[in-house]
């Protein structure tokens, strides 16, 4: 597409036109002659949501096992689900969830997982801004050690440049497991090549406690040692940290993934402490985590989450105000994803979704923004557009059919080797 102008569209309560030039927006105000014109009369146009902490394949395992003990529900069902999963099946269900965010308003995504390539095709496949990482886990082993870095090497060579919507990343799963050597590699490697790093950090008390045993610093002073921490860090979780762990993040400017819905899920027995880390100087932006921990990718759902959590843990109904949570779902992942979209402006990248104002959800008008965040479901969300593609147009994707069979057929093999 070479050009595209959204007419009588709202924009911060105002009505204006958009004219998108190939992947970017060119121009607000009047309306501009383009190639494709959208009449968006009743819609309000807002930037894309960033979701900074996926696990995009585990769509597989929506509903699989839940509402059990963190250690039983690992070893006893993700795990053994995890290694019955083929190629394929991580394809589709990672096609699953780029229908789910794009249709609740996701552009853009950051994934960690098993088979990076086949995450990758299915990103490419379905048109949405990802940064995708392969999962480093070498559980101390130098032989897992060197294949893994091999692989990450082989990743980043045949995919990192290939396609301008889709970054490799370093995925360490976490320090508990990998070694230091692979977070030494990967701290050199992402400053050499400005590669982002993500990575989870303190989810539980005991992974803190573990550490310290182990290295004799708490994980953000490990990290530090390391020298992984820097602008290019994406931390999940952050729930476990003491306040000098908050300092040296803030000073390090790293980036925080607050995945609210599943640490209450998974009950890690903290909040993420938002204004320690913020007023610090870390960037604090969002995720969803995977399927089996949430278990949608609806950052609305995790917007209003994060809000009320703080609310709820600090007794204060001023934290996190909507329009906060809203820029942690936006401005904050595109931040920390170094994406130059969250906002929309001119010369920002075209990742915008359409709103349909005539939603229930959505009426009255008052604050759009709290209306977002406190009360729309993903059926408020009519078109996404993706560095000035239209993937959504009145809810609908193409392609959509062909993802529920292959996932239907997936979940009648697993069903059946249970
Ligand atoms: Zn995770």
């Amino acid at each position: 597409m070479e050009s595209l102008t959204l007419k009588n569209v709202r924009l911060e309560g105002k009505k204006t036109s958009i004219h998108i030039k190939e992947n970017r927006i060119k121009q607000i105000g009047k309306p501009q002659a383009a190639d494709t014109l959208i009449d968006c009369e009743g819609k309000a146009a807002l930037p894309g949501f960033i979701n900074c902490h996926a696990h995009s394949a585990m769509s597989l395992m929506r509903g699989y096992a839940d509402d059990l003990p963190l250690q039983t529900w690992l070893e006893k069902h993700i795990w053994p689900l995890e290694a019955k999963l083929t190629g394929e099946d991580i394809y589709w269900g990672t096609r699953l969830s780029c229908i789910e965010m794009l249709k609740s308003g996701t552009t853009c995504a950051s994934d960690m997982y098993w088979h990076p390539e086949k995450t990758y095709q299915a990103f490419r496949d379905s048109g949405i801004r990802a940064v995708v990482s392969s999962v480093f886990i070498d559980l101390f082993d130098d032989e897992k050690r060197e294949k893994q870095i091999k692989e990450n090497q082989e990743l980043m060579k045949k995919y990192g440049y290939e396609n301008p919507r889709i970054k490799i990343a370093y995925g360490p799963h976490a320090p508990y497991t990998a070694s230091r050597e692979s977070l030494e590699w990967i701290a050199e490697e992402s400053k050499k090549q400005d590669a982002l790093v993500h990575i989870h950090l303190s989810e539980t008390d005991k992974e803190v406690k573990d550490c310290v045993k182990q290295n004799k610093l708490r994980p953000v002073q490990y990290l530090e040692e390391l020298g992984l921490l820097s602008e290019n860090l994406s931390c999940a979780h952050g729930v476990w940290l003491s306040q000098s762990e908050k300092k040296i993040l803030g000073e390090h400017k790293v980036n925080i993934a607050h995945c609210p819905t599943s640490n209450m899920k998974l009950a890690v027995g903290g909040v993420l402490d938002y204004e320690g880390l913020t007023s610090r100087g870390a960037n604090v932006c969002l995720g969803t985590d995977g399927c089996a921990s949430n278990n949608n990718q609806s950052m609305l759902q995790s917007m209003k989450t994060a809000s009320l959590i703080q609310k709820h843990h600090t007794n204060n109904p001023t934290r996190l105000p909507a329009e906060k949570a809203f820029t942690m779902a936006t401005e904050k992942g595109a931040k920390a994803l170094k994406i130059d979209a969250g906002k929309i402006a001119e010369g920002k990248l075209a990742d915008i979704i359409l709103v349909d104002l005539k939603n229930t959800k959505l009426l009255p008008t008052y604050n759009l923004k709290s209306n977002l965040v406190y009360s729309a479901t993903d059926d408020c969300i009519d078109t996404v557009i993706v560095d000035g593609e239209i993937l959504v147009r009145d809810r609908h994707m193409e392609g959509e059919e062909e993802v529920y069979e292959q996932i239907n057929q997936i979940k009648e093999r697993i069903t059946a080797e249970k």
